[in-house]
C-alpha cells in the first residue's frame, strides 16, 4: 500500500485517495456463514418465518445463557425494544438521559410524550454524571435511562442507589454494550432492564435486532405479551401492544454470530490495540480505554481530539481521512440536544450541558472490524500521525484550499 510522507500527498489536495474502497465504520461482522445458510434453510424449509419460532426460541435461551440473566427477549430493534421497557414500566412524565448518546435513545421517550431531561457527562467517562442526574430529579420524574457509551458501563451503582431512594425506574440502553461486564456480571443484569441492539453496524448483529435483558418475572412476562400486539392467547388481547417481534432469519444470524462471538472479540480486540500502539504518544490525541478487568467488545476506536495541541480540529481530520476514502464518523455529533424535536422545544439546553457541547466538537471514531487489515490500521495511523505533526501548516492550507 502507498504511504503518504509529506503533507502534499494528501489526497486532501491531490484528489487521489489511499484506499479505492471506502472504510466504514461500522462495517458489518459476519459470524459461521455455513451455519447461518444450514438455519436459513431450515426455516425455509419449515415455513415458519416470525412468532416466536425455533431460532428465536434458541437465540432467547442462549442469549440468556451467556449474559447469565433470567430472561432475554428478542424484538425487532432497540429502539422498539426501549419504548416496550418504557411502556411495561409504566414511565411518564420526565424521564433524564444523556444527551451524548445515539438520538433513539430520547426519541424512544418523546415517542410516547414523556419529555426526555438532558443531563450532563463526566468528560472523564462521557458517559451520564449522576451528580447532574440527581439534580435534575423533580416531582414529575418517574425514571432514568442512562446509557453503556462505547460500550463502558455508567455508573450502575450509582445510579442503582438514586433511583432507589427517589423510587424512580431504572433503565439503561446497552446498544454499545453486548458482550461487555461490570464488576464481573455480564451487562444485561443491571437496573429494572437493559436494552441492546444487534443492528447491522454494532459490533454483534442480526442484521436489525435488539433484545431486552431483564431479571424481573413479572416485567418479562409483560414485555412478552407487549411485544406481540397483547395477545395472551389466541384471539385473546390483554392489552395494547405493539409489534416488536424478532423473524426467524434474524435470530439465524444471531445464532451464528453467538457461536464465534470469542473469535470476534479478539479480532476486535486485536484491532483496538494495534490502534492504540500505532497512535501512542501523539501530542492532544486521546484515545479511549477500555478496562482490563472488565470484559468489554472493543467496538468503538474512539479518539478524542485536542485542537490547541494539535493545531488541527476534529472536522478538518475528518475530512482529510473522507478524501483517503476513511470514513471516520463524528460520534455522537451534535448532541441529542441540538437534534429536533429537541432543538426546538428547548434551544438553550446546551448551557446545562457543558461538557456535552465540549465532547460533541472533539471526539471520532475510526474503522475497526473484522473487514479492516492490519495494513489499513497501520495506513490510517501513519496518516494521523503526520498530519497531527504538520497540524497547524496543515489546518492554515486546508483553510486556504476548502474542498468541496
Ligand atoms: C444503535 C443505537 C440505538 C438504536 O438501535 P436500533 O437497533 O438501531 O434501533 C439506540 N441507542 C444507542 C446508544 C445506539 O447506539
Amino acid at each position: 500500500m502507498p504511504t503518504r510522507n509529506r503533507i502534499d500527498d494528501f489526497a486532501y489536495f491531490t484528489g487521489a485517495p489511499l484506499f479505492n474502497e471506502r472504510l466504514h465504520v461500522g462495517r458489518p461482522n459476519i459470524g459461521n456463514r455455513d451455519g447461518l445458510m444450514a438455519r436459513i434453510n431450515d426455516i425455509l424449509d419449515s415455513r415458519w418465518f416470525t412468532n416466536n419460532g425455533r431460532q428465536v426460541q434458541e437465540f432467547e435461551r442462549k442469549l440468556a445463557d451467556y449474559l447469565g440473566v433470567k430472561h432475554c427477549i428478542a424484538i425487532c430493534n432497540a429502539t422498539i425494544a426501549l419504548e416496550i421497557v418504557i411502556r411495561s414500566l409504566q414511565l411518564k412524565g420526565e424521564v433524564i438521559v444523556p444527551s451524548f448518546t445515539f438520538v433513539a435513545t430520547p426519541h424512544s421517550l418523546q415517542w410516547q410524550q414523556i419529555k426526555p431531561v438532558f443531563c450532563d457527562i463526566d468528560p472523564s467517562t462521557h458517559n451520564i454524571d449522576p451528580q447532574h442526574v440527581e439534580s435534575l430529579i423533580n416531582s414529575l420524574t418517574t425514571g432514568i435511562l442512562g446509557v453503556h457509551v462505547w460500550g463502558r458501563p455508567c455508573p450502575i451503582e450509582q445510579l442503582t442507589d438514586i433511583a432507589r431512594r427517589h423510587g424512580l425506574k431504572l433503565i439503561f440502553d446497552a446498544a454499545h454494550a453486548f458482550g461487555c461486564s461490570y464488576q464481573g456480571r455480564m451487562i444485561g443484569n443491571f437496573g429494572d432492564a437493559e436494552v441492546f441492539s444487534f443492528h447491522a453496524t454494532k459490533f454483534f448483529n442480526t442484521f436489525e435486532g435488539g433484545a431486552i435483558a431483564t431479571n424481573n418475572d413479572d416485567l418479562a412476562a409483560n414485555i412478552r405479551l407487549m411485544k406481540n400486539f397483547g395477545f395472551s392467547g389466541y384471539d385473546q388481547v390483554d392489552f395494547l401492544g405493539t409489534n416488536g417481534k424478532m423473524t426467524e432469519v434474524s435470530a439465524a444470524m444471531g445464532l451464528s454470530s453467538l457461536e464465534s462471538i470469542d473469535e470476534l472479540m479478539q479480532a476486535i480486540r486485536n484491532n483496538y490495540q494495534q490502534y492504540r500502539r500505532e497512535l501512542a504518544g501523539i501530542p492532544g490525541i486521546h484515545m479511549v480505554e477500555y478496562s482490563e478487568v472488565d470484559r468489554c467488545n472493543h467496538h468503538y476506536v474512539v479518539l478524542e481530539i485536542d485542537a490547541e495541541t494539535t493545531g488541527l480540529d476534529r472536522d478538518s481530520l475528518i475530512s482529510l481521512l473522507h478524501a483517503e476514502n476513511i470514513f471516520a464518523r463524528r460520534y455522537f455529533h451534535p448532541g441529542c440536544h441540538r437534534m429536533e424535536p429537541y432543538r426546538s422545544t428547548d434551544p438553550d439546553a446546551g448551557i446545562a450541558l457543558p461538557h456535552t457541547e465540549r465532547l460533541t466538537s472533539r471526539v471520532l471514531s475510526l474503522p475497526t472490524g473484522t473487514t479492516v487489515s492490519r495494513d489499513d490500521i497501520s495506513a490510517i495511523c501513519k496518516i494521523i500521525r503526520l498530519a497531527v505533526a504538520n497540524g497547524p501548516e496543515l489546518g492554515d492550507r486546508m483553510k486556504r484550499h476548502p474542498r468541496q
